[in-house]
């Protein structure tokens, strides 16, 4: 625990109106995709089809209309704030955007949990990016309104993997008896640390590519061996691509190494091009949850098993049903 004085308990959460909808999420944090189960999953991506027909057909309505948003970013993002900013505007709520936390209270040493009690006296809902593992939870201890995790550290960013769950199965049409490679980043990437547990609700088989130093964590790899599935750790991603269904590539995270010699080494350690989508199978995926530095080559955007941009899309309409589903409105 940091910071001052005891967290507020739960019981304190803000009073049920009449009108909310009991959907199994008013009311809660979403700090890990460990709260998730196939049922609730299926119940957001249903949702989040509702919100696409919404989005495509009128742009937005008003289902939270007088609802705000506080956007509370300590890293630097591009797709999750705008996306839950976009999702937010398009419900007809409104936001408080706190970008790159540098000249706000925090940086006068204001602690977490006394920044996370001053917004939520000016808003309903906090979503929250910080760099530290567990800050999320440790926010949520203290506030009495619903925090959304938005990447804590090198630990989770849950929203993010129900957007690459909810593409998969748009594209595949399944996620059952999916054979699942990882590449690249596996040691400090949170989005494959998320979509890894989430997939194990699944019958999904595992490739884990990666160099040496970015192996996935130990224990989640014996964790996902322990439910049942078939998990290999690779170095070559040649070894496996013939047979993924879902390439999931990610970037090498700059920012969490400390020696940058080391991250110098493994930078280009793989580039997905289109000699390597010749070996892969007609109906697979690549997915990316970007920014990309130079893992995926241009010259496979053309090709249509290229999903990332959709992915991309996706993002807006899933924080559109969770905001919804956490503040009663779906
Ligand atoms: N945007 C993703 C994240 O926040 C992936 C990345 O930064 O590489 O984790």
């Amino acid at each position: 625990m940091t910071g001052n004085g005891a967290p507020k308990p739960h019981a304190l959460r803000v009073a049920r109106p009449a009108d909310r909808v009991d959907n199994g999420f008013y009311g809660q944090d979403i700090i890990s995709v460990r709260q998730f189960s196939r049922e609730k999953l299926s119940y957001i991506f249903d949702v989040a089809d509702e919100m696409e027909t919404l989005v495509r057909r009128f742009g937005s309505a008003d289902l939270l209309s007088g609802k705000v948003l506080a956007n509370l970013f300590y890293e630097p993002s591009t797709r999750t704030a705008s996306s839950f900013m976009a999702a937010m505007l398009r419900l007809g709520g409104s936001v408080i955007p706190i970008n790159e936390v540098r000249y706000s209270s925090v940086s006068k040493g204001e602690s977490l949990p006394d920044t996370v009690r001053t917004l939520e006296c000016y808003a309903d809902i906090i979503v929250l990016r910080h760099p530290e593992v567990g800050s999320a939870q440790i926010a949520a201890d203290y506030a009495s309104k619903p925090i959304i995790n938005a990447g804590d550290g090198v630990g989770e960013h849950p929203t993010q993997a129900l957007l690459d769950l909810y593409t998969i199965q748009r594209e595949l049409g399944r996620l059952d008896g999916l054979k699942v490679a990882m590449v690249g980043d596996l040691k400090y990437g949170r989005t494959v640390h998320s979509l890894t547990k989430l997939l194990s609700l699944y019958n999904v088989d595992f490739y884990f590519v990666s160099p040496d130093i970015l192996k996935m964590p130990p224990e989640l790899v014996a964790d996902v061996r322990a439910r049942g599935h078939r998990a290999e750790e690779v170095e070559d991603v040649h070894e496996v691509i013939a047979d993924a269904d879902v390439l999931y590539v990610t970037r090498v995270q700059k920012e969490r190494f400390h020696d940058l010699a080391q991250y110098e080494r493994v930078k280009d350690y793989y580039i997905i091009d289109p000699e390597l989508m010749r070996l892969a199978k007609r109906e697979m995926i690549v997915m990316h949850p970007l920014p990309r530095v130079g893992e995926i080559s241009y010259a496979v955007d053309q090709d249509p098993r290229a999903a990332y941009f959709r992915q991309m899309e996706n993002g807006m309409f899933i924080r559109m049903a969770l905001l919804a589903a956490v503040l009663g409105k779906a």
